[in-house]
């Protein structure tokens, strides 16, 4: 059975003593809770040594990765500095990395290899704009991105893959898909993969859901066959909201 999971994506908020106290808000819940699903902490890069070193209760994640194993790349942050903190995995091709970085599919096919040759966990994001949804080109568009960044992978190595579908026009706009939107996409997600590697290698791969979820529509959305869990921004910077997703499983 795949995992379910919960994972935050902080993006660029808190300052220091405000991110140590919702780590530890946490894992204090996790502590008095054990989950039913895995949780996922996506943080900003100069909070992950402290974090790991605090926290063991969940996973913690960076928002980003290097696609370059060393070397002149002034600000980046290699795959091997991360394994090296004890870092879990990598938020990767978020819609703000491809929109305000020009991120091609290219390079973060390039991020998830390099996440996944040091044994990080690359969480890939994928998801069309609000033109492509309203053109009717979603499908076409995540079945680019996901080929492009993903299918030179062995059967192996897209197992370890978390995805997360978000739809460009739902995240932190306060619109969400439906849950039968989300339904929709996913499966077809699973369909490609089941495609080009097999049914028992699509159906390890957990897909998480994107865009705008809180504690009000989790339930749903999450209930959908092939929606693992979620991928939740603004409801994530705060314990109230993201202890009561945890507990929607
Ligand atoms: C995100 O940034 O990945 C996200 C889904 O944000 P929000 O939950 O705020 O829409």
């Amino acid at each position: 059975m795949r995992k379910k999971i919960v994972a935050g994506n902080w993006k660029m908020n808190k300052t220091l003593p405000e991110a140590q106290l919702l780590l530890s808000e946490i894992d204090k819940y996790l502590q008095a809770n054990s989950p039913k699903c895995e949780v996922i902490a996506g943080i900003p890069f100069v909070y992950l040594e402290n974090a790991k070193a605090q926290h063991k209760n969940f996973k913690i994640f960076s928002e980003d990765i290097s696609e370059h194993k060393s070397g002149a790349y002034t600000g980046e942050v290699s795959a091997e500095m991360l394994t090296s903190l004890h870092v879990d995995g990598s938020i990767i091709g978020h819609s703000e990395r491809r929109q305000y970085h020009k991120e091609t599919d290219e390079q973060i096919g390039a991020k998830v290899k390099i996440a996944l040759e040091n044994g990080l966990t690359p969480m890939f994001c994928n998801g069309e704009v609000l033109e492509e949804r309203k053109a009717g080109k979603h499908f076409e568009v995540v079945k680019r991105q996901t080929e492009v960044a993903l299918f030179n992978l062995s059967a192996e190595e897209i197992s370890k893959v978390v995805i997360a579908y978000e739809p460009v026009w739902a995240i932190g706009t306060g619109e969400t898909a439906t849950p039968e939107q989300a339904q929709e996409i996913h499966a077809y997600i699973r369909s490609l993969i089941a495609d080009k590697y097999g049914k028992e290698v699509a159906d390890s791969v957990s897909i998480l859901y994107g865009g705008s979820v809180k504690p009000s529509n989790a339930k749903e959305i999450f209930s959908k066959p092939d929606v693992d869990g979620g991928l939740i921004g603004g409801a994530s910077l705060n314990i109230e909201d993201f202890s009561a997703l945890i507990k929607t499983y």
